[in-house]
């Protein structure tokens, strides 16, 4: 029996192992990006983010995110690719979308772009209801089985245009466009709850956009606020760049 068991232990020792410097290197990139939110405090106006969606960045295997290959770079700070000219967003920027979409547990979120998943988990993980869209049919379909297969069951996704949003799980307490628009979509603002706000990556598709907050008041007018230059792939689509 103790023979078996010390193979058993040897087994599963490189996974364990595995999974604890995984654990590790997750806390290492949560504390980078609390550096380079205080390196960027002029653009955000604060020097800190919320501390639960840094916790709930810290819980999230972004290892399962990427592609196999490029598993030992996963908690590195930076965007990678995820295939089909796409990328997963680099860590500190999808901590500060977050952090600007201020939700909470039973929030209806939306989120135009599901990549990877990887930001649909992070929202999952702070108690959010989230409907997501993916236009390449390939990612979103393993990123559904990936989402599945981590538990995150109340992420709903759907493959297709997400310039028109997805009117029947509306209105959204918050909305969230991982891809670089050059307007705010009319549908997006229409399904989004008065008091309500999106976060959105605003300019040119194809060089450098501002990430803004659009705010929706209690009377439906629309302000938006411009936060740091940033570099996301173009929206594509019947309304996206080269259309
Ligand atoms: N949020 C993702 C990263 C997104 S990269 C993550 O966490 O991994 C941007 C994604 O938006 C890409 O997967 C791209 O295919 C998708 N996309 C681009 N235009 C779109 C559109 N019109 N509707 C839905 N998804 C779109």
């Amino acid at each position: 029996m103790r023979g078996l068991a010390v193979v058993l232990f040897l087994a599963f020792l490189p996974q364990w192992a595995a999974a604890e410097g995984f654990a590790l290197q997750r806390d290492a990139m949560v504390e980078t990006i609390r550096r380079d939110v205080e390196d960027t405090r002029r653009y955000l106006g604060k020097g800190e983010l919320d501390l639960g969606v840094l916790a709930a960045l810290g819980r999230v295997r972004r290892h399962e995110f990427v592609p196999r290959e490029l598993r030992d770079r996963a908690y590195q700070n930076r965007p990678l690719p995820i295939g089909y000219g796409q990328t997963i967003s680099q860590p500190y920027i999808v901590a500060l979308m977050t952090d600007l979409l201020r939700v909470g547990p039973g929030d209806r979120v939306l989120e135009l772009g599901t990549g990877s998943g990887y930001q649909a988990a992070v929202l999952a993980e702070l108690g959010c209801r989230v409907f997501t869209v993916e236009i390449v049919p390939a990612l979103h379909e393993a990123a559904t089985g990936r989402l599945a297969r981590l538990g995150y069951d109340q992420v709903r996704t759907r493959q297709g245009d997400g310039y028109h949003g997805w009117a029947e799980h509306g209105p959204f307490d918050a909305i969230v466009v991982t891809a670089a628009a050059s307007h705010v979509p009319p549908p997006l603002v229409e399904q989004l709850k008065p008091g309500g706000r999106m976060v959105i990556p605003l300019g040119n598709p194809f060089l450098t956009q501002q990430l803004s907050v659009v705010e929706k008041d209690a009377a439906g007018a629309v302000r938006t606020r411009q936060f740091l230059p940033v570099v996301f792939v173009p929206l594509t689509g019947g309304h996206g760049a080269g259309r």
